[in-house]
Formats: structure tokens, C-alpha cells, sequence
């Protein structure tokens, strides 16, 4: 690809498929400036994975024409993979004071924070990188200081949007400013690349305020431990979560790192004024049933949340039992059915009331359903459309809309490079696009051979075979056979296997059997051979083979 075009570019390395792992890049005049940097999770699709950031190898190769990384809101699928990313793309960048003392912390715990240059900018500030000259735009949002992004280049407008909604009354922080997106739209829009989530959802994704007007008349008439969930970002949600405690005479306790992560940046940046500090865990042991309200992590059924021990009944210190009320106020992310249907479950077994979104007014979405879509339309009058942020029937079912509003839709998958300017937009261009596996504290390639032989021993075991043969290639001993996951340690079985195994390499030729490549070839494939027969199944076969001077 020649960079030096001049040109105007989209790219996403992430962010249109089924996991939403934001990762934006623009380029003009062979100059680029990425949006975002987002983790997604693994889910039943990929069980052998918790968490994936996106490959970043493109961008890594240019990141002497990189600019910048600008980090529109707080929320994981945008700004999770950055302490995972930021050594390969070494760039200064830029959030709102919320995002950026979110990331602080993330940043420290990576051990990165000083190296990474992260500059601050104001809801509503002004950036200019090389030829981007980048406007942030106050957008509700389920997090403080969403911002869309006005990107002016020498070619047009880009407005770039960021996961946004309409909402008359957000609780914390402004709303959308439409004012400022009609100007823009009065100026001249170019395209805009923006949130599809909601774009299958008639008419509109409702207010924050009706959440917070709905939870004190629920909590009062409740008896016993109130325990709520939501997505520990959601400052207006912990708020009215807080607030509707107070109003009923309940004290509010935390459990989970991430909510305690939240409460500090967020009151570090001046909200959650107006609510006393929460209590943790052992703060909430003195507090009587009926004068409690605990805040708990793990709204999508997260194996080690506080939610899913506590439901479990393995939490050190908190239990729910009859009498007790758990209340989800956040929607199932789509994947994240079973493991939230499994904690509900679990709680139910126990005797505690479950209230969810299905039942009580307990949440809104962030995302702008079809009529906060056509009012931005109508507001912005953009030329293309290029839908991003969401799986395919929410992209095509933004392209329909937008559409209708007058603006033509151009659908892109990851790594597809669209060229916008100058003459009629078209892709160009493919860019490699991947996905590491985060897996303890390193990341590891979803395609290569690491992960697929975690897959295979997840569904299949695994069996290694050891044994020794002296420098002639004959035998020395015994065989001895491990096969965790397939069989119990002490099954006769496996003693049974090992002799087969030892047969087996004893009428191997002796040639084949002095050569430390052939015979282990050999061995892994008697092996292969001996568990096949018995188990109707490849698992991953390995053989250890020592050879010993005697
Ligand atoms: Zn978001």
C-alpha cells in the first residue's frame, strides 16, 4: 500500500463483527490517527479465551506516521486493549478526565504509566494533528463524557461518533449537543461513521432519569439484602443506585475492583458528589439486613465477579439466601446469555427474588435506537454512511436507515480500507486484521498453534507418553502414560495404554529406532494409535522421549 497517497481513509482493525473491539484508524495524506483501542470477551464462541484485544500489526509497521490515539469514551470495548497495545504503537493519547483516570489506573497496573504520554482534553475540546483537526462533541452515553469526534481534514468532515444516544434528562453530565451537530451538519458533513447496536430498535432507548425515578419506589417495599448489578462504568446508574439508598434509609456497600477502580476515577473527576463513600465489603458486615444496599460486579455473569461468587455461595464475606433481592440493572450483553442465566439460577436456587430489565424499569440502553438515528441524520445531512459498531444485521439495518435519511451507506468489514475522498468512495484496500488472545499476563494469537491446541485439549484431552531407550534404541524400562481430562489418574486403563505404547515402539525397526526425529514420529503416532482405539477421538498427543547413555 502506498501511504504517501493523498488521500482521505477509514479503516477499522476492529469493531464491525461480531465482538466489539473498537480499533479506528484514519489516514490522510499518508498520515494516520486511530479511535480507540477496545477489548472484547471471548464467549461461548471462543471458550477457550477470556478476554481479546485486536491484532494491531498494521498500524504497528506505520507507527512512525501515527499521530495519535484519541480514546472517545471510557467503556472497555474502546479503551480496554490500550495498557495491552500501547508498546506496539508508542503514540501519544488523548481522553476526556474520566477516560484518562480510568486508563490511569489501567496504565498502572500494566506498569506503563510512565511511559505512555496521555494527554487530557476537555469534553468538548479542540485537537489538531497534523492535517486532523479533531472537535469533541458532549454525547449521552451509559459513562461520563462520551464524546463523538468532528474530524476536519483537507478532504471534508468525518464525524466520527463514538457510542452515543438522545437523552433529555442523563443525570450526570450534559446532553447530546445537537446544537453543536447541526452546525456541523450546517458546514458540511462528509460521512459519518457511526454506532450501529441499536439500529434493529424502534423508536427510542428511553432515560436515565426513569431508571432513577423507577429504583426508589422498588427498593423501599423490599425487605432483607438488596444487592443490584450494572456495568460498573455507569456513574449515573451507581448514582441513582446510591441515591435511591439513601432515600430509603439503606448504606451502600461495593464489592468488586472494578466498581472501587470506577468510584475513585469518577470522584476523582468531581461526580459522585452528592453520594457518601461507599462502604467495602467488611464496612457492609456491621450494617444491619434492612438498612443495606449492595453494589455488586459482574452484571454479565463474569466467572470471578462478586455476583457470580456471591451466587455461588463463595464470596469470603458476602451471602444472599431467602428473604434477599438481587436486581440486574443492566441489559445481557448478546453471548452472555447462559453465564448470566447460570449466577440467576444459582440465586434463585437459594431463595433470592431476581428483578431484571424483562421485569421492572431498572435499565436504559446507551445505544441510540432508530428514531435518536434519524434525528442525527436530520441533524447532520451527512453525504456516506458507513455503519460500524454492531454485528451485520445491525450494520445493514443502519445502512437501511441511513438510506432513508438521504445519506448513501458504504458497508465495510474489518480491515477493509475505504478510501472517502478525494472522488466517490470505494474500498482500496485490505489490511491484515487478527485477534490476540489475552491469556494471564501475555497475548497470544487467536489463530496460531498455542490456542489451537488449547482448543483441542478442551474438547478432546490430551495424553503424553514418555519413555527411554539407550543410544541403540532399546527400550529402558517402563512407558508411562498422563492423560488429564480423558482419564482418572489411578484408571487401570491407562496402565493398559502405557503397555500397548511400549509394545508398540519395541516393533519399530532398530534403525528407526536410533534416530531421535523418526523414533519420535513413530512413538507420537503408536501412541496416537493405542488412545484412538479406545476413545473414538483425536485428542493432542505428545511424547517425551529421553535417551539415555548407559
Ligand atoms: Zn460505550
Amino acid at each position: 500500500m502506498n501511504t504517501n497517497d493523498a488521500d482521505l481513509a477509514f479503516l477499522p482493525l476492529g469493531g464491525t463483527g461480531e465482538i466489539g473491539m473498537n480499533l479506528n484508524l484514519y489516514r490522510c495524506n499518508g498520515q494516520w490517527l486511530a479511535v480507540d483501542c477496545g477489548l472484547g470477551f471471548g464467549g461461548p464462541e471462543h471458550p477457550e479465551v477470556d478476554v481479546m484485544v485486536p491484532d494491531p500489526g498494521f498500524i504497528a509497521e506505520r507507527r512512525g506516521d501515527l499521530l495519535g490515539l484519541i480514546i472517545t469514551h471510557a467503556h472497555e470495548d474502546h479503551l480496554g486493549a490500550v495498557a495491552w497495545l500501547w508498546r506496539q504503537l508508542k503514540c501519544p493519547v488523548y481522553a476526556t478526565p474520566f477516560a484518562a483516570a480510568v486508563l490511569r489506573r489501567k496504565l498502572t497496573e500494566a506498569g506503563l504509566l510512565a511511559e505512555v504520554p496521555l494527554h487530557v482534553v476537555q469534553p468538548g475540546g479542540h485537537l489538531a494533528l497534523g492535517p486532523f483537526d479533531i472537535e469533541f462533541v458532549g454525547m449521552a452515553h451509559s459513562v461520563p463524557e462520551a464524546q463523538a469526534l468532528a474530524i476536519r481534514t483537507p478532504y471534508g468532515l468525518i464525524l466520527h461518533s463514538g457510542d452515543w444516544k438522545l437523552d433529555p434528562d442523563p443525570v450526570v453530565g450534559p446532553q447530546t449537543d445537537e446544537a453543536t451537530l447541526k452546525r456541523l451538519g450546517d458546514e458540511g458533513v462528509l460521512a459519518i461513521i457511526g454506532d450501529s447496536t441499536n439500529a434493529t430498535v424502534e423508536g427510542h432507548s428511553g432515560s436515565e432519569a426513569e431508571v432513577r425515578r423507577a429504583l426508589p419506589e422498588l427498593i423501599r417495599h423490599l425487605s432483607g439484602r438488596v444487592a443490584v448489578t450494572c456495568f460498573a462504568s455507569n456513574v449515573a446508574r451507581l448514582e441513582s443506585i446510591a441515591l435511591a439508598a439513601k432515600a430509603v434509609g439503606r448504606e451502600v456497600a461495593v464489592a468488586g475492583r472494578s466498581l472501587r477502580n470506577i468510584e475513585a476515577a469518577a470522584r476523582e473527576c468531581g461526580y459522585l458528589a452528592d453520594v457518601p463513600h461507599f462502604l467495602s465489603e467488611d464496612g457492609a458486615a456491621d450494617v444491619p439486613d434492612d438498612n443495606l444496599l449492595l453494589i455488586l460486579s459482574g452484571s454479565q455473569g463474569e466467572a470471578r465477579s462478586a455476583m457470580s461468587r456471591v451466587a455461588a455461595d463463595t464470596h469470603p464475606r458476602i451471602a444472599l439466601g431467602e428473604g434477599d433481592t438481587v436486581i440486574f440493572s443492566s441489559r445481557v450483553i448478546p453471548g452472555n446469555e447462559r453465564a448470566v442465566g447460570l449466577v440467576q439460577d444459582n440465586l434463585a436456587r437459594r431463595g433470592v427474588r431476581l428483578m431484571t430489565d424483562d421485569d421492572h424499569m431498572v435499565h436504559v440502553s446507551g445505544h441510540p435506537a432508530r428514531d435518536e438515528l434519524r434525528r442525527i441524520y436530520a441533524l447532520l445531512r451527512p453525504q456516506w454512511s458507513v455503519p460500524v459498531h454492531g454485528e451485520w444485521r445491525h450494520l445493514t439495518a443502519h445502512a437501511d436507515l441511513a438510506r432513508e435519511a438521504g445519506a448513501k451507506p458504504l458497508m465495510l468489514e474489518d480491515g477493509d480500507v475505504l478510501r472517502l475522498a478525494p472522488g466517490t468512495p470505494q474500498i482500496v484496500d485490505s489490511a491484515p486484521v487478527g485477534r490476540f488472545a489475552v491469556d494471564g499476563n501475555r497475548l497470544v494469537p487467536m489463530t496460531g498453534g498455542v490456542l489451537a491446541a488449547r482448543r483441542r485439549m478442551l474438547f478432546n484431552g490430551v495424553v503424553v507418553g514418555s519413555l527411554a531407550v539407550d543410544e541403540d534404541g532399546r527400550l529402558l524400562g517402563e512407558a508411562r502414560i498422563s492423560a488429564p481430562g480423558l482419564f482418572e489418574p489411578e484408571d487401570p486403563e491407562t496402565a493398559r495404554m502405557a503397555s500397548e505404547f511400549l509394545s508398540a515402539v519395541a516393533d519399530l525397526p532398530v534403525p528407526l529406532r536410533q534416530d531421535d526425529f523418526a523414533l519420535g514420529e513413530s512413538a507420537r503416532a503408536a501412541l496416537r494409535r493405542v488412545v484412538g482405539r479406545r476413545l473414538q477421538k483425536r485428542p493432542l498427543v505428545d511424547v517425551h522421549l529421553m535417551r539415555v547413555a548407559v
